[in-house]
């Protein structure tokens, strides 16, 4: 009998520290995290265009590249917008103050452990490329999420980009609450990126650095 009470103590105990070698945080470092990726803009509202190119055409391909990514680190993400359209309300008189409002109320509703909204940076010297973070001071966590990611593009991308506070015109991110950032993952007005974005490879790699970035953030 002691024999046997000891046998399944120690078959217990096996199973635990097999359950302990593959718990989801191991495979899966963002499991239990809940990311909203919200594409900028999108139907009547383009973004910004270079030629007959439309920022909100990247935004969303980029997107759904990030949330596949994410999913596979173990993240449950959900998207602002899925399809061509903005999310303004149809009464509405102001259509882009609608939307704004609108992606504000789904993510401050939604309650994520984390938000991205998506755009692309637009200037006329295309020689800039490449990402840069932005960052509202309403969530205190909002620094230290753009710095992390930032760091981390920079080292990919080999650029010495600094993250910046988000000018207070956008006043859309000083009004959501759960921790965040705004990230212009690339510049239209640049063929490097426009021809880089074009491609799966270059989307998924970097989405992988995003990725990378969150999991330290989170760990
Ligand atoms: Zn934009």
């Amino acid at each position: 009998m002691k024999k046997f009470v000891f046998l399944i103590i120690l078959v217990f105990i096996m199973l635990i520290s097999l359950a302990a070698k593959f718990q989801p945080s191991n495979s899966f470092p963002l499991f239990g995290k809940f990311i909203i990726l919200d594409p900028g803009h999108g139907g009547l509202d383009p973004g910004s265009i270079y030629k007959e190119e439309y920022e909100k055409y990247y935004n969303l391909e980029f997107s759904h590249t990030l949330k596949k990514e994410l999913e596979n680190f173990g993240a449950t993400v959900i998207m602002t917008r899925t399809g061509d359209y903005d999310l303004s309300s149809p009464s509405a008189s102001r259509r882009k103050r609608s939307d704004f409002e609108n992606r504000i109320k789904l993510i401050n509703e939604n309650r994520p452990d984390l938000y991205i909204s998506l755009h692309m940076n637009s200037l006329s010297n295309s020689k800039y490329y490449g990402s840069q973070v932005f960052y509202s001071e309403i969530n205190s966590q909002n620094k230290l999420i753009a710095d992390i990611l930032q760091k981390k593009l920079n080292s990919y991308l080999k650029l010495d980009r600094d993250y910046k506070k988000i000018s207070d015109d956008k006043y859309m991110f000083k009004r959501i609450d759960p921790p965040g950032v705004l990230i212009e993952y690339g510049f239209i007005s640049s063929s490097r990126d426009r021809a880089n974005l074009k491609t799966k490879k270059y989307r998924e790699e970097l989405s992988k650095i995003i990725c990378y970035a969150l999991i330290e953030y989170f760990s």
